[in-house]
């Protein structure tokens, strides 16, 4: 029978598991109810694969024999709906890649430091003379680099939407860095349906894999508890960690004093990102040289400039609470602080027993309500702007020598930029543009 795949989304991962699916003689059909980006459209012309955009047309979805389907789009849609009445199978690129894959996978999720542990495993490897390449949620996907770029090791940063895809996908290695309260909206506002999601990552693990998780994770611990685990389990905590860094399980130390890995939740991300490579038993030395000289991408506390003593930080990745909560932690006193954008709901208590570091609360948002609500009885100067050139200026007359500018918003950013990476850039340009 004529293998037929219908793929909803046509972005890096509906692109990638279409190319890849084509290489292995299916018929591909690729649909997308927004435009498709100019790059995507070309690939897919060159490789005769079917595509429609600005809608989802139901009569040539429904006679796919499976649906990809990419992971920004919910179950509520209705073609998705459509599409499962029929009882055709809907999985994610993931899922749909991994029968081609035939190296080790090292797969990383989280609520918190997917990438930045990611990018760590990455190098650890790479730097230790592995050939290895990372995919997933980080950039590139796991279709495409099985098709273009295949190597004896993935390392995978997956989302909790791309896991809610999978069926038999199982990694040898699997992370779990935290869970903490994000994206409830597509869970039905439970917690409880999002943390089932993150651990997914380890359902289909036997006894040759192994699982490392964050036992100071409340969230994780509920499950953890009195389980009885297949694979092998490796639960790793702060206590672990020390002035210097931390010992590994295998008692072998390693120094943290790197500024990329900066704060406790980045000692954290390198302590698992050790335990999860020391699987392929690599030489510590090299280990070692790997995190002295990791720089982690940008938006992540990342050192814009030191101008006068005072540091300028741009931290826009840092789009939930539990993010920012690990950045005020990471930082000495005297803290002006920008924060806000969209509210995802966002319970700012966790922060306040913080709030003596900071100095001033700059709010960069179009309704900054909440943050002043909750802010005002602890934070004597806060001021309000929806323009990052005036955040900086603000924020400049606050600063003095020793004090840190820290832009970590704890919302996502659709209200006044249009995406994380856009706030940071447009942070950065200021920042040096008022300072030359
Ligand atoms: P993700 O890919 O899960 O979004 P990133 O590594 O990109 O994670 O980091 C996103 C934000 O969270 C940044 O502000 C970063 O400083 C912060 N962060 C990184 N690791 C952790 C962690 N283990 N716990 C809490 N916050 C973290």
């Amino acid at each position: 029978m004529k293998k037929t795949l219908a793929i909803l989304g046509a972005g890096e991962s509906g692109v990638g598991a279409a190319l890849l699916a084509k290489r292995h003689g299916y018929e591909v059909f690729v649909s997308d109810y927004g435009s498709i980006d100019k790059k995507y459209k070309e690939e897919l012309i060159k490789n005769t694969i079917a595509f429609e955009e600005g809608r989802h047309d139901f009569e040539t979805i429904g006679k796919a024999n499976l649906v990809v389907k990419s992971p920004g789009i919910p179950d509520q849609v209705e073609i998705v709906k459509q599409v499962r009445e029929q009882s055709i199978p809907v999985i994610s690129e993931i899922e749909f890649a991994y029968p081609f894959c035939e190296g080790k996978i090292l797969a990383i999720t989280g609520s918190n430091g997917k990438t930045t542990t990611t990018n760590l495993c990455h190098h650890l490897l790479a730097s230790s003379g592995k050939e290895v390449t990372k995919a997933g949620n980080v950039g590139t996907s796991f279709a495409r680099v099985l098709l273009e770029n295949p190597t004896p090791i993935y390392v995978l940063e997956l989302s909790s939407f791309q896991l809610d895809g999978i069926i038999d996908f199982k990694p040898d290695i699997a992370v779990l860095t935290n869970i903490t309260p994000d994206h409830l909206d597509r869970y039905d506002y439970l917690l409880d349906n999002y943390i089932k999601s993150k651990f997914r990552i380890a359902m289909n693990q036997g006894k040759k894999d192994l699982f490392i998780w964050n036992k100071d994770d409340e969230n994780s611990a509920i499950v953890m508890q009195g389980k009885n685990h297949k694979q092998k389990v490796i639960g790793l905590a702060k206590e672990m960690l020390n002035e210097n860094g931390f010992s590994s399980s295998q008692a072998i130390d390693y120094d943290l004093s790197n500024p990329a890995l900066k704060g406790m939740h980045n000692k954290m991300n390198a302590l698992m990102a050790i335990e999860a490579c020391s699987a392929f038993k690599l030489d510590s030395s090299l280990l070692q040289t790997a995190l002295n000289d990791f720089v982690n991408d940008p938006h992540r506390l990342e050192l814009v400039r030191i101008e006068n003593d005072i540091h300028f930080i741009n931290d826009s990745k840092a789009t939930n609470v539990d993010s920012v909560f690990y950045a005020l932690d990471a930082m000495d006193d005297n803290i002006v602080w920008i924060a806000g954008g969209t509210d995802k709901g966002n319970d700012y208590s966790r922060l306040i027993p913080l709030a003596s570091k900071v100095k001033a609360l700059i709010c960069l948002g179009i309704d900054n309500t909440k943050l002043i609500e909750t802010f005002s009885p602890y934070i004597k100067n806060i001021e309000e702007t929806n323009q990052m050139k005036d955040a900086i200026i603000r924020a400049r007359i606050y600063a003095e020598p020793g004090d840190t500018v820290l832009l970590s918003p704890a919302c996502a950013s659709f209200d006044l930029f249009e995406n994380y990476k856009d706030r940071g850039a447009q942070f950065k340009e200021e920042v040096l543009r008022q300072l030359n």
